[in-house]
């Protein structure tokens, strides 16, 4: 079956009592027991699990060509659950300009149990040279990265991660499952920030991790699941699936308005660099063109006046809200720098991009106005 009929059914239940089309929001946090202490409908108590989140989890497991996939509260709760089935001690070889919450997230609440090293993923000998025998467990891949938009070779990197017996961790949060398959390329799980683009309009906070097989480490982040209860609500699951739905066909029209803005801004004077995977200018437009199917909607720019200037074009944009985030069907606009606080290596005057499905043309008069 093809991802828009996945998209559409793999998380729709027909009621069998009412026959209504859509599955129903299921509230209740418990489920009746019959005379024999069994559970007839198969559900118990909903921190284990719930009809809106099972159909959630079977969409997101068929759309990425997994085993299985376990949905939580935030794309936060989704590392986090990985990182904790670590063994302590375990070494952790991760993106240098991985999200810098997830970072945040290692140094602050693993600092005495994880071993991690930062590592520009594009280069692949460096990688090579981290591996540290016998407790390097994961490399954890983000690509294209946020906010850079830097590439890393999904295939080449699960080749030298499975020759040391590796396991490897893609955050596929910018490209989603319509652009680049992971587990196609290697990789033992996906990871996502379903905030983004599964929501799709900036109304559910969640995250999402698919494995490619059963494993003991799986088995763990499931039990972290259910026994830490980082879940997502019915409410957010049913919110989920609704807008999972329509991602091919956002993901489209994300890509297709991207490129556009990508190709205006690179031949704007103002502009110092464009940071875009679909651009030929991008150090590794080729790994782009051979791990993804489209280069999604999510680009950076930085300006050549400085970081005033970014500042001051962040403020002039009428159309592009200056907010976090992204994924929406809505264009948001970022100093990114400042968001990620003193530690940020990110450049001051750099804007990130989260484009929408408004009228291109519309976007592009936006960044002519503000940027002058
Ligand atoms: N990964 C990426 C690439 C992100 O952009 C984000 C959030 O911005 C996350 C993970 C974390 O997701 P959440 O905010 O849902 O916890």
């Amino acid at each position: 079956m093809k991802l828009e009929t996945i998209a559409i059914h793999a998380g729709n239940k027909i009621d069998p009592t009412t026959k209504a089309v859509i599955q129903p929001l299921t509230l209740s946090t418990t489920f009746q027991r019959d005379e024999d202490g069994n559970y007839p409908g198969g559900f118990v108590y909903s921190r284990a699990d719930n009809p809106n989140r099972q159909s959630l989890e079977n969409v997101l497991a068929k759309l990425e060509g997994g085993f299985d996939a376990c949905a939580f509260a935030s794309g936060n709760a989704a590392g986090a659950a990985l990182f904790q089935s670590l063994e302590p001690g375990s070494h952790v070889i991760a993106a240098d300009d991985m999200y810098h919450g997830l970072k945040a997230l290692i140094n602050q609440v693993f600092p005495n149990i994880l071993d991690v090293d930062y590592i520009d993923l594009s280069d692949l000998e460096a990688i090579k040279a981290a591996i540290k025998p016998h407790t390097t467990k994961l490399i954890w891949i983000e690509t294209p990265s946020n906010p850079l938009l830097k590439v890393a070779d999904i295939r080449a990197i699960c080749e030298i991660a499975s020759t040391h017996g590796i396991k490897v961790c893609c955050d596929n949060t910018f490209a989603s499952p319509i652009f680049q398959r992971p587990l196609e390329l290697g990789a033992d799980f996906v990871m996502y920030s379903s905030t983004k683009y599964f929501g799709g309009h900036s109304d559910i906070l969640g995250g999402a991790m698919i494995a490619a097989e059963a494993s003991a480490l799986w088995a763990q982040v499931r039990n972290i699941q259910s026994l830490s209860g980082a879940v997502p609500s019915p409410f957010d699951c049913y919110m989920t699936v609704r807008g999972i739905k329509t991602l091919p066909y956002r993901m489209r029209g994300h890509a297709a308005n991207a490129r556009e803005i990508a190709l205006f801004l690179q031949r704007h004077p103002k502009v110092e660099k464009v940071f875009y995977p679909g651009l030929e200018s991008h150090p590794l437009h080729n790994v782009a063109r051979e791990q993804m199917s489209d280069f999604g909607g999510m680009l950076s720019f930085t300006l050549a006046e400085g970081e005033a200037a970014a500042r001051k074009v962040a403020n002039a944009m009428e159309i592009f809200t200056q907010a976090t985030s992204l994924g929406g069907v809505e264009s948001l606009l970022e100093h990114r720098a400042s968001v990620e606080g003193p530690a940020s290596k990110t450049p001051k005057n750099l804007l990130r991009l989260s484009v929408g499905l408004e009228a291109v043309d519309d976007l592009i008069d936006d960044l002519q106005q503000a940027i002058g």
